[in-house]
């Protein structure tokens, strides 16, 4: 058996007759920047998420720094973070010579650790970016109210999460600014780089509309230093096609973990665990297992592709050596990288697939 790890050609023969209309109406009119089919996507989106504005803009990376501009984030301000997420979380407040700081994760979510939070908080904190990682959003209750007490600012990496939910509400609208992501193998992808920043505060709205279009508040006027960060009108329209099929998917991949979870109880592998009040879109099938290399490569072997988010927690890395931190500083981010490794997921993994998968994997313990 040969598995296919997030089998996008495989949607694309699904919906191919609506994504290839879309991006036809967008050759025949050749409105590739800003076209029409930008804006309509941005209302399907905030209708999605329930958050009153979103604002499509060039990749999630483009989506964390709009919001940090937006949020005036300066030099030597301090930004609280999780070290065991994707270099962008915090790679784009680097980029505006603020500092990261790091708080370890908990065990079980692999999300930042809101109890750790407060003691890290300085007079120059000015935000918090919890990541709701492989699609689970973080403890956003306890995040919010700890921002709330000393004014400072949460924005969601919600690059994973797209469609979760936490207490019955969306991923992205769970706190002041939310981020997502449309890569391709994101739950929610594009067929190139596309991403989204969700608010319902206003000013911040056309803040970060303006920032997109280099600061722009009318024509050749900069009021801000900006970027350019706009989403293309083709990714929208290949969005617009996908996005009503999205529900079903998500359930789909729900059904996907759900199965995988089953075949691997009572095993030595530890298997995701969400939290009653919220559900997962399932970015990432990730277990843990004691020999993951080595499962890795046998795994391979038999024609079964894996990956590792993260090999390495952020604070070792080499970019980040200016900040001081060594091995030991965050023992759970460190530990889980060791341990961790995503199976196939995607919506049309079929039962016999997952299967095989686990059996492959019972085989090796
Ligand atoms: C993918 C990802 C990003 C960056 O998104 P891009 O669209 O690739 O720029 C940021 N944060 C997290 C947690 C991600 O997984």
């Amino acid at each position: 058996m040969k598995i296919d790890f997030a089998n996008l050609q495989l949607q694309y023969q699904k919906y191919k007759k609506e994504i290839d209309e879309n991006i036809q109406k967008v050759l025949n009119r050749s409105n590739y920047i800003m076209g029409e089919e930008i804006y309509k996507l941005e209302e399907e989106l905030s209708e999605f998420c329930e958050a009153k504005y979103a604002v499509a803009c060039g990749s999630g990376t483009d989506a964390l720094l709009l919001a940090l501009l937006a949020i005036d984030i300066k030099p030597g301000d301090e930004v609280i973070t999780t070290p065991f997420t994707f270099i962008a979380t915090a790679e784009t407040i680097a980029l505006l010579r603020a500092k990261p700081v790091f708080v370890d994760i908990d065990e079980e979510t692999y999300n930042i650790d809101a109890s750790k939070i407060e003691e890290k908080i300085t007079p120059s904190t000015k935000a918090i970016i919890p990541v709701s990682l492989y699609g689970q959003p973080s403890d956003m209750d306890e995040i919010n109210e700890i921002a709330e007490k000393y004014g400072l600012t949460v924005i969601e990496d919600a690059a994973q999460s797209f469609g979760a939910t936490y207490k019955g509400k969306r991923s992205c609208n769970l706190s002041k600014i939310g981020c997502t992501s449309f890569f391709p193998a994101k739950p929610l992808g594009c067929y190139g780089d596309g991403g989204a920043v969700f608010t319902s505060d206003e000013d911040l709205a056309v803040k970060m509309k303006q920032l997109r279009v280099h600061g722009q508040d009318r024509r050749y006027h900069h009021k801000y230093i900006g970027m350019g960060a706009r989403l293309d009108t083709i990714q929208a329209a290949v969005l617009l096609a996908k996005l009503p099929h999205y529900e079903d998917e998500i359930s789909l991949r729900e059904k996907v973990a759900s199965k995988y979870s089953e075949n691997l109880k009572n095993t030595s592998v530890i298997t995701p665990k969400i939290k009653n009040d919220r559900k997962s879109v399932w970015a990432q099938y990730s277990i843990r297992v004691k020999d993951r290399d080595n499962l890795q490569s046998f795994l391979k072997e038999k024609g079964i592709p894996t990956a590792v988010h993260y090999p390495m927690p952020l604070h070792l890395q080499e970019c980040f050596e200016y900040l001081g931190y060594k091995e030991g500083d965050f023992p759970i981010a460190e530990r889980v990288s060791k341990e961790i490794m995503s199976l196939p997921m995607n919506p049309f993994l079929k039962s016999e697939e997952i299967q095989y998968i686990t059996d492959s994997i019972k085989s090796f313990l």
